[in-house]
């Protein structure tokens, strides 16, 4: 009765576990007497790469020199996904990494059928490389007239990052924004035969972060009005701060000019919840694909095991004000942002530069370097 009692109590444990979602590795970052960096400088930034993760970089680059390789990122929207693909190039390999994304490849396309002569090429291009259910006339009309991200069928996503990747060249590319949809996963497993990345490996980099971190940050963003710079009064202040705490935006061309809310941002995830549906539907799914390596990043360490994982320096402060009227000045409060996970826990928010040191050590390991 015992024994049957407590592998019941196991399965549900399991259960449990698995009806929850993933579970994402901590991954430990945490050296011994460490110096103390800051992450922001770019210059100290690089300093901390070479302590953290050195060995992995130079075999990544000796690596990078003979091959390439194709990583789909998978996460939620707002997750960093770029962020993270633009500080591994930086690091590793500035002339032989590429961050492609899919959404800026599609805005440059609205960008194209503005114009008559490269309207004239792009409509020429596709009727030599679209194959696909939806007529070529339908296609040119919803791109020209898409208000909102209105689907595109997945063929012609295809036939146009073929024509991206062929303008890169071979280079290690990050694929940001494909696949988008659930049926576009399968398409994935074949994506490097078609752009002639054959021989190339391919990975999943899946992350997790959690919802409420993606809230805070659209919430407290705001942007400069003139240069559109972003920043955040809570996560990633400017240098000058207004009495009543505004920011002002660091560019000397802007002039002093103070950060606004966007219009919808106080909303936060609200408005985009179904698309955070279906992100984690992706995510699911490509967690549970067979025959292709998988790197799991996650932004958040639990708030009882962060002394055992990460550097103090490694976790994203928050910042707060206070106004000093006998200085006549604007107080910063600093301390580590805390935040609770999909699952309740009280989480500690990381800096992307671990989360990144993360990617290349197992990135290494997914290569066999
Ligand atoms: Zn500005």
């Amino acid at each position: 009765m015992g024994t049957l009692k407590l592998f019941l109590m196991e399965t549900i444990l399991i259960l449990n576990k698995f009806m929850k979602g993933l579970e994402f590795p901590l991954f430990k970052t945490k050296v011994e007497n460490p110096p103390k960096f800051d992450l922001t400088d770019v210059k100290q930034r690089k300093e901390y790469f070479e302590l953290k993760a050195g060995e992995e970089i130079e075999k990544l680059r000796k690596y990078l020199k003979e091959n390439s390789f194709i990583v789909y990122l998978l996460g939620k929207k707002n997750s960093g996904k770029g962020t993270y693909a633009k500080m591994f190039k930086e690091i590793v390999d500035k002339d032989m990494v590429e961050h492609f994304s899919i959404g800026d490849m599609i805005r440059e396309v609205d960008e194209e059928l503005r114009d008559v002569e490269k309207k004239k090429e792009f409509i020429n291009f596709l009727e030599k490389n679209y194959r696909g259910f939806v007529p070529l006339e339908e296609i040119i009309k919803s791109l020209e007239n898409r208000t909102t991200s209105k689907l595109l069928p997945s063929e012609l996503i295809l036939a146009l990052a073929k024509r991206e990747i062929t303008k890169i060249g071979r280079k290690a590319i990050f694929v940001d924004g494909f696949p988008r949809e659930l049926d576009q996963v399968s398409y994935s497993l074949f994506f490097r035969d078609l752009i002639e990345y054959r021989q190339d490996p391919d990975i999943f980099v899946l992350i997790d972060v959690p919802e409420a971190v993606i809230d805070e940050r659209i919430k407290h963003r705001v942007i400069c009005p003139l240069c559109q710079t972003s920043r955040s009064l809570k996560l990633l202040p400017t240098k000058e701060i207004e009495k009543k705490f505004h920011l002002i935006c660091d560019n000397s061309e802007c002039q002093g000019t103070r950060m606004v809310v966007k219009e919808g941002d106080e909303l936060g995830i609200e408005p985009i919840k179904e698309r955070l549906n279906i992100d984690e539907n992706l995510i699911k799914q490509a967690f549970s694909l067979y025959g292709i390596p998988k790197v799991l990043l996650r932004n958040s360490v639990p708030k009882d095991k962060a002394k055992e994982f990460v550097d103090d320096y490694e976790i994203t402060p928050e910042y707060s004000y206070e106004w000093n009227e006998k200085n006549r000045e604007v107080k910063i409060i600093e301390k580590p942002w805390q935040v609770l996970d999909d699952d309740g826990v009280s989480c500690y928010s990381l800096m992307p530069p671990p989360v990144v040191v993360s990617l290349i050590k197992q990135l290494t390991e997914a290569l066999d370097l």
